[in-house]
């Protein structure tokens, strides 16, 4: 399925084919991403979605009810946008990378806006490569970095991230060609046209694969589940955790914690296990929080 306007989506067939149809049944909710099991009643008439096959990774967030709603499913790879201007703080795309990895997706980070005149690096990227993250500097304006970025999409399903203004809609412009056409053809074979700007849609890209470009989660971290996603959501503290003296250390004030003694030596970076504490905190406190920024 490659969009949902409430009842009303897109779904596409393995020949890449296009066409609307209904979620029939009260109760049963297809996001985009999903693979689902249709039939047409008769020759003529709108397809009908009548099963929504098990979802492998999903990505959601909190309502404005407190409840989690889950925006899109299968996606595989989560790639965060941060800029000099607005500079991004690193713990939001600290905690973009721990929600990526709870998922079970790849994540990589975009240092756009290279073109400007202050995009020295900061010091968290060379922080994420160290830990195995890929990091592109890319300019939406200049094209800097754009071949390797299409190259990093290639064959997957992923998602772009980050905070307002770092330029997600610019790289998607540049990364889809003809995105506004796409959208706007599929607001008319829906008849829904006032919904698409916040509706949730899968663009096929030239190369393989497709983009998510998802309003809903654009400028927002998804929240964690539980405490328990918080250690295996920095991978260099849950790499160095079997090393620890108690199998259930939280890495806080526990003695023997190969964690801390890794962060003094200088092998973890102090910031990133900053942002691991802080992020334990507001999972601890909130339960499911709902992260506003
Ligand atoms: P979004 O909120 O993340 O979708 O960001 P936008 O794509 O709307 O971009 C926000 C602002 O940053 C706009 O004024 C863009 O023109 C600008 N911008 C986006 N990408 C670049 C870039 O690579 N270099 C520069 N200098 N400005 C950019
Ligand atoms: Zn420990």
């Amino acid at each position: 399925m490659v969009a949902a306007f409430g009842q009303r989506v897109i779904l596409e067939d393995a020949a890449g084919q296009r066409f609307p149809a209904f979620v029939g049944r009260r109760g049963l909710r297809a996001v985009c991403g999903d693979r689902v099991r249709w039939q047409r009643p008769g020759d003529k008439g709108d397809a009908i979605v009548v099963e929504v096959l098990p979802r492998a990774r999903v990505l959601s967030r909190p309502n404005h009810r407190g409840r989690v709603e889950v925006l899109a499913a299968n996606l595989d790879q989560v790639v965060i946008v941060c800029a000099p201007e607005p500079r991004t703080d690193p713990f939001i795309t600290d905690r973009y990378l721990a929600a990526a990895e709870a998922m079970g997706a790849a994540a990589a980070v975009v240092s756009n806006k290279s073109d400007l005149p202050e995009a020295a690096e900061p010091p968290e990227l060379a922080e994420y490569r160290a830990v195995g993250y890929p990091v592109l500097a890319a300019s939406a304006h200049d094209g800097t970095g754009m071949a390797e970025l299409s190259a990093l999409l290639a064959g997957h399903t992923s998602i772009l991230v980050g905070q307002s203004g770092v330029g997600k809609s610019s790289l998607l412009n540049a990364l889809v060609p003809g995105i506004e056409l796409a959208t706007a053809s599929l607001s008319t074979s829906t008849g829904e046209g006032r919904h698409t700007t916040t509706a949730t849609v899968l663009h096929p890209l030239p190369r393989g694969g497709a983009l998510i470009d998802s309003p809903g989660v654009r400028d927002y971290a998804p929240a964690l589940d539980d405490p328990g996603c918080v250690e295996p959501g920095f991978r260099e503290i849950a790499a160095a955790a079997p090393h620890c003296r108690f199998a259930d250390c939280r890495h806080l004030r526990e003695p023997d914690c190969a964690v801390k003694e890794a962060v003094e030596s200088g092998t973890i970076s102090a910031r990133r296990y900053e942002s691991y504490r802080r992020l334990l905190r507001l999972t601890n406190t909130l339960g499911r929080p709902e992260w506003a920024h």
